[in-house]
């Protein structure tokens, strides 16, 4: 590949742009992590993933992508031919499904249009019907990354209350941790997942689960065989800043850093970063006049964007376009949205400069690509982020 000037612009929406202090974090020797100097790191990351996650329960850390931590939610707490609920929002609930399949379980899926975020009446009408309480979890993803479109969690949670059952919710945040709202223990979260490769700003290669006193007590009578996934394995450990086997180390330096980042610009004051990047890349899809498929404008996610193409136009030619011209990365449509959808990643270290670079390389790409639409979408995105200025919470 020949010298490209400048640097990429990894827009996809995970893993993210990873910022310089963490690459830095991440460049020192690799130590051993039996020793006394690892304890302080581990003991560190642990209680900073609490703080991020809002639990005062157990967290554990794998060396492993966002899917090791769905087998490990699903392996710890739950039996053979165990029935679990699931709700299809898209891509990424789809793979899950697949995945509790394949483990020996029977997953039942309530289906979704793409087209928006978990329906908690539906779930709540389920639960009721399960008088047996043949159901032992209910598992849903806060930010379906395939359509962009972030579910409410706490009404989930309360949902389950009103149907006075007692499974276990698993909620996957792989994509929405460290970029929009999360709260395990107020949500009455059982089992978390989350990875390290998305708002948490850090290459892929870390996975975590929150868990749960109830879904802790799970586990000690699920009958699905774990070693490596396995908690019990892991918490003993983790208690004093030690993990049962080598852990990702120089991984675990970039994630000291990146909760430090988080926590230096304040949570709050990230996530109104997030929501004011999502506003205005809203704005400029709108003025270009194309869709994105989230219906419900209270469920759009603050994370990325997706835009449906116009009819006979392809997303696989439209991003090569850009990549080609622009040296920037998009999204690509998922399952069933392949060739009809992309998505614009607004996530992470990111700033005002950095989407509208972005935006630029969008519009530029559908002039390009012959891509029918309205001029004008940089214009409004800029509007939108001057009439929404930057507020700092102290
Ligand atoms: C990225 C993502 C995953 C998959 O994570 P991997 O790290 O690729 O295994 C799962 N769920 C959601 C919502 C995601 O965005």
């Amino acid at each position: 590949m020949p010298h490209t000037a400048g640097r990429h612009f990894l827009q996809i929406p995970g893993p993210s742009n990873v910022p310089d202090r963490i690459l830095r974090a991440i460049d020192r020797p690799t130590i051993d992590h039996r020793g006394p100097e690892f304890q302080q790191l581990g003991l560190e990351v642990v209680s900073g993933m609490k703080r991020i996650l809002n639990t005062a329960g157990a967290v554990v850390i794998y060396p492993s992508s966002g899917t090791g931590a769905w087998e490990a939610a699903l392996m710890n707490t739950l039996s053979p031919n165990d029935k679990v609920l699931m709700y299809e929002t898209g891509q990424f609930a789809t793979l899950w499904k697949n995945l509790a399949t394949r483990l020996g379980l029977q997953p039942e899926f309530i289906g979704g249009g793409w087209d928006g975020g978990v329906d908690a009446a539906a779930v709540e009408q389920r639960l009721r019907e399960d008088k047996a309480h043949a159901i032992k979890a209910l598992c849903v993803v806060h930010n379906e990354t395939s359509t962009a479109v972030t579910s409410n969690i706490a009404e989930v949670r309360k949902a389950i209350d009103r149907a006075k059952h007692p499974a276990l919710l698993m909620v996957d945040t792989i994509s929405g941790l460290g970029s929009i709202e999360y709260r395990h223990d107020d949500w009455g979260v059982d089992v978390t997942i989350a990875g390290s490769q998305k708002g948490l700003m850090l290459p892929p290669g870390l996975a975590f689960n929150a868990i749960s006193d109830k879904a802790l007590a799970a586990s000690k009578t699920a009958k699905m065989p774990r070693s490596y996934w396995s908690w019990e394995e892991m918490l003993g450990p983790i208690k004093n800043g030690y993990f049962p086997y080598t852990p990702a180390t120089n991984l675990l330096y970039g994630l000291r850093e990146a909760i430090a980042m988080l926590e230096e610009e304040g949570l709050d004051n990230v996530f109104r970063r997030h929501d004011r990047h999502a506003e205005a890349t809203r704005r400029a899809v709108m003025t270009w006049g194309l869709d994105m498929p989230c219906k419900n404008e209270t469920e759009y996610s603050s994370v990325l964007t997706a835009v449906r193409m116009p009819e006979g136009h392809s997303e696989i030619a439209f991003r090569k376009v850009v990549l080609d011209n622009f040296n920037m990365s998009l999204g690509s449509g998922l399952g069933k949205f392949t060739d009809k959808v992309f998505r614009i990643g607004h996530l992470g270290d990111f700033n005002d400069l950095t989407l509208m670079g972005a935006l630029a390389g969008v519009e530029m790409g559908l002039a390009l690509a012959k891509v029918p639409h309205h001029k004008g979408g940089v214009d409004a995105a800029m509007a939108s982020l001057t009439e929404n200025e930057i507020k700092s919470i102290t």
